[in-house]
């Protein structure tokens, strides 16, 4: 691990990448335009998957593993409550902001609200047409979604099940549990649960293993991003124009949010310098960008939360995965955003009461949101049903998606590595000179 030559740290490196991935995937759809996209999508495209497959591979067992052994090493169940309850808290209340500050930026802005009558009617039959099937397909895989049936299923019949599945708050549930059991064996449990300590730090240095090769995973994914945007903003013609406002207005409601809520709650409540936790934090943003996908950046956000930010294992365990499955700041900012806007130009009006339903109904959709690409746009539907507004008018936002899923994603991982460290920090468990150190150790400068 100790350093002998001074490399470029990793988040440079990913940066490097990116960039060189978006301008690799404008060159090839650019020079060699339909086919070009097949030869990304043939060649290129599989890399990305197979990086993202690599921290997908080990997000369960690194969520089982270090959670039992976090648990263990509690001693403390009143301790563990206290977590739960503050981590809970803050996530709901984090999330029915950032809803709001998304509604009061839609309401100001108004997108789409200075198109005449005529020219949103167009907008609407248009990008309908276009995008219309799409649209349906993804208003029914919502409405299949059942809430009531999620909470239940929070308890496995079958933990095994659970983790061959991925269901991420299944495992969090009989992770707990189990740890709470070592606990009660006392010294014959705690021979366990160091298998378990060891088996985590294991994972964690098989992340490390993985992110050598990040640098070309996300070169893969970004080329195969902007390969695909290519052939959909082609779909989208002069509309784009039409659309830009809409996007800007969601990526300032991030933008707000991470610098009123998390700057705020960092550096007020925590006590932690609001750049040093982003300098720490880079390399997992990075990662949520180019992936979009919250469950697949886990297991670099609980490394980065640890050993960058210097939270503690039995914080970062539980407030992590939970966060990664239920807590979704910018997916609810960006639907309370996306409701409106699509009610604007179907030219429904919104009363107070609406925009409220859209507060309680997002919250529950983000939480409700698997952390995977483009689910966020599938609840939106269920929002926009609680409004009476068409959902398939998702259609009209399709086209422009996935750039926004990107920095919402961004924004959601941010918000479960605020959470953790806020609760890390109330709770003695976080390692100041972690941060101070210039972070970064597990992730770039061995
Ligand atoms: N892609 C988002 C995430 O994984 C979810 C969404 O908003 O679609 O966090």
């Amino acid at each position: 691990m100790a350093a002998s030559r001074k490399r470029l740290a990793l988040h440079w490196w990913i940066l490097i990448a990116m960039i060189a991935g978006v301008l690799a995937g404008l060159a090839v759809v650019g020079i060699a335009g339909e086919s070009g996209a097949e030869f990304v999508a043939t060649w290129i495209k599989p890399i990305g998957t197979i990086f993202l497959n690599l921290l997908r591979m080990i997000a369960v067992p690194l969520v089982l593993f270090s959670l039992v052994a976090g648990v263990a090493s509690l001693n403390d169940t009143s301790k563990l409550s206290r977590i739960g309850g503050k981590t809970i808290g803050l996530y709901l209340a984090t999330t029915a902001i950032a809803i709001a500050i998304g509604l009061v930026l839609v309401n100001v802005i108004r997108p789409g609200s200075r198109l005449e009558p005529e020219t949103r009617e167009a907008m609407r039959s248009s990008l309908v047409e276009r995008f219309g099937a799409q649209a349906t397909a993804k208003v029914s895989a919502a409405n299949a979604v059942d809430i009531g049936q999620q909470i239940v299923d929070i308890v496995p019949q079958n933990p095994f099940a659970a983790l061959a599945q991925t269901e991420m708050l299944q495992i969090v549930f009989f992770a707990l549990l189990l740890g709470i059991g070592l606990t009660r064996l006392g010294q014959k449990g705690a021979h366990v649960a160091s298998v378990f300590e060891t088996l985590s730090d294991a994972i964690i240095e098989m992340v490390h293993l993985i992110m050598r090769i990040a640098p070309l995973g996300v070169f893969a994914l970004l080329c195969s991003v902007v390969a695909d945007l290519g052939k959909d903003s082609s779909q989208l013609g002069d509309l784009l124009a039409a659309l830009l406002v809409y996007m800007l207005t969601v990526v300032a409601g991030l933008a707000a949010h991470l610098v009123l809520v998390y700057s705020v709650l960092l550096k007020f409540v925590a006590k932690v310098p609001f750049r040093s936790f982003l300098r720490a934090l880079a390399p997992a943003q990075l990662l949520a960008f180019s992936s979009s996908s919250s469950a697949a950046t886990l297991p670099l956000t609980i490394d980065c939360v640890e050993k960058n930010v210097g939270v503690h294992e039995e914080v970062s365990s539980f407030v992590l995965p939970l966060g990664a499955t239920i807590n979704m700041d910018g997916t609810g900012l960006y639907q309370g955003v996306a409701a409106v806007f699509i009610a604007t130009i179907y030219g429904i009006p919104l009363t107070f009461g609406d925009q409220l339903m859209i507060v309680i109904t997002a919250s529950l959709a983000s939480i409700g949101t698997a952390a995977v690409p483009g689910v966020g746009l599938v609840m939106l539907t269920i929002v926009l049903q609680q409004i009476h507004v068409p959902a398939e008018g998702i259609a009209l936002i399709l086209g422009v998606d996935r750039p926004l899923d990107m920095a919402r994603t961004v924004l959601n991982v941010t918000g479960d590595a605020t959470v953790a460290t806020v609760v890390a920090a109330s709770e003695g468990s976080l390692d100041r000179d972690a941060l101070t150190s210039g972070g970064d150790t597990a992730t770039g400068s061995e």
